[in-house]
């Protein structure tokens, strides 16, 4: 008989409950703040932009949150995602690994961004929203947000990052396809776009800019709100049915990661695999190796500052307080469009300060030879995001050989590259370069954190 190299749930294993992390933390983290008197911020603060039930999510200290049923009648559409075993590329490395990764390509818009874009959607719906603006990065949460929008019949307006919107231009049209609209950020619609425009002419835009004009959108006009698709609690806690799911499918495979891999831009596919894993061992489960990766072009984890700073750069949100380079940091443009993010989620900072978790930066032309390598074993175009997951589980899987240790390691394999191409012909051709991070911005940018009693 040939060993398995797929582990597949039926519909009816749908986790019923998202898992919050905030429950089993040692230590709870910082609360956010208001910028103006330094106090933790109150529910009503966040009205004007979200709906309450996410602002609920987004403060709770539940363990379990269930999922509304048509939300799981939605995810049914393709999960549970796949577990597979990537015993080719294992046979390609010769490493007595044994590697794993979870799919997540598998989603209408091919990345993990839907498990939180659809109850978003949803718990807007119902509070009664016609109007979402948002932010998008690559392209990737702009067509999932679209996606959940166009099934509860909600308008959607997204600020792109202008070098995605230029690299990317099939993201844009994924959008329109679910009805959504699509502006290059910064654009001339918001006064925080303007500004930016006007300070730094021919900018490549950021995703600190982009969210600052989706909320100044949202904010002005009280029929629309306002969603992000990473870096905040609630965002995180939808993303955790993947690991969820693959504790479930690690015990079919009748195994256990030693090893717990994801890519990190503000956080949530990470801490949706990671922090069900987590979670057991705070809860006197199996200790695991957890690690983060990150692009070493926007190096948060590995060269940012834990501190408290804003989510965006216009300075409209609370004080977070989380691994940052500095709010008003532009990151070069590196192909990675969806890791391009000054910061990193809040839960994920906190563990990572706890010494729950590892971080690890690598350049992109290492993670693109290894999304190839990768592209040639298991047949799947990683998304450039992923390339970081799948370079940290190769160099993982190759110390095991020199070692001479068998262990167990499952990565996020966060999305397909159908729509990053380009970015492919790049490498090919060799026009791929990587970009040495900032040393010299980050700094300016340091000394610019906002100052907290
Ligand atoms: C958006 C995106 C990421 C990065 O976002 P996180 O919130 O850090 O998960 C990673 N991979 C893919 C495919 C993405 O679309």
């Amino acid at each position: 008989m040939s060993d398995p190299i797929k582990y597949v749930l039926d519909e009816s294993r749908i986790p019923k409950n998202w898992y919050n992390i905030m429950a089993d933390f040692p230590t709870p983290p910082a609360p956010p703040l208001h910028p103006g008197t330094g106090q933790p911020v109150g529910p009503e603060a966040l009205e004007p932009i979200f709906p309450k039930v996410l602002i609920q999510q987004e403060m709770s200290g539940e363990r379990w949150i269930e999922i509304p049923k048509p939300v799981r009648e939605v995810y049914k559409q393709w999960r549970p995602s796949p577990l597979y075993r990537a015993r080719r590329l294992e046979r390609a490395l010769d490493t007595p690994a044994r590697i794993y990764y979870k799919y997540e390509g598998v989603s209408p818009s091919g990345s993990h961004k839907p498990n939180t874009a659809v109850p978003q959607a949803y718990y807007n719906a119902e509070a009664g929203i016609k109007r979402i603006s948002t932010e998008t990065g690559a392209g990737q949460w702009g067509s999932s947000l679209a996606f959940a929008g166009a099934l509860f019949g909600i308008e959607i307006r997204v600020f792109m990052v202008r070098i995605s919107f230029e690299q990317k231009p099939y993201r844009k049209a994924l959008m329109q396809a679910f009805g959504a609209t699509c502006v290059a950020s910064p654009s001339e619609e918001t006064e925080i776009g303007r500004k930016m425009r006007e300070l730094y002419p021919g900018t490549t835009g950021s995703l600190g800019i982009a969210i600052s004009e989706a909320m100044e959108v949202a904010a002005k006009d009280p029929g629309t709100n306002y969603s992000l698709g990473s870096v905040l609690n609630h965002v995180c806690l939808h993303q955790t049915v993947v690991g969820l799911e693959a504790i479930e499918q690690f015990e079919l495979a009748n195994d256990y990661p030693d090893i717990v891999i994801a890519c990190a831009g503000g956080g949530s596919n990470f801490a949706g695999l990671a922090f069900p894993f987590l979670g057991a061992q705070l809860r006197g489960g199996k200790k695991v190796r957890v690690i983060a990766v990150e692009p070493a072009a926007c190096p948060s984890l590995t060269k940012g500052k834990f501190a408290y700073d804003f989510g965006d750069t216009g300075q409209f949100t609370p004080l977070l307080k989380m691994f940052t380079l500095g709010s008003s940091f532009v990151p070069p443009g590196f192909h990675a469009g969806g890791l391009r993010y000054h910061a990193m989620s809040p839960l994920v900072s906190h563990a990572q300060s706890l010494g729950l978790t590892e971080a690890k930066a690598y350049h992109q032309t290492a993670c693109f030879e290894a999304g190839v390598q990768f592209a040639r074993t298991e047949g799947i175009m990683p998304a450039p995001e992923a390339t970081h997951a799948i370079r940290c589980a190769i160099d993982e899987a190759l110390r095991c050989k020199q070692e001479g240790t068998s262990q167990a390691i499952v990565f996020n394999l966060s999305g397909h590259g159908h729509f990053d191409m380009s970015a492919y012909t790049d490498y090919f051709e060799g026009k791929l370069v990587d970009v040495a991070y900032d040393a010299e911005g980050i700094r300016k940018s340091l000394d610019k954190l906002p100052h907290v009693a």
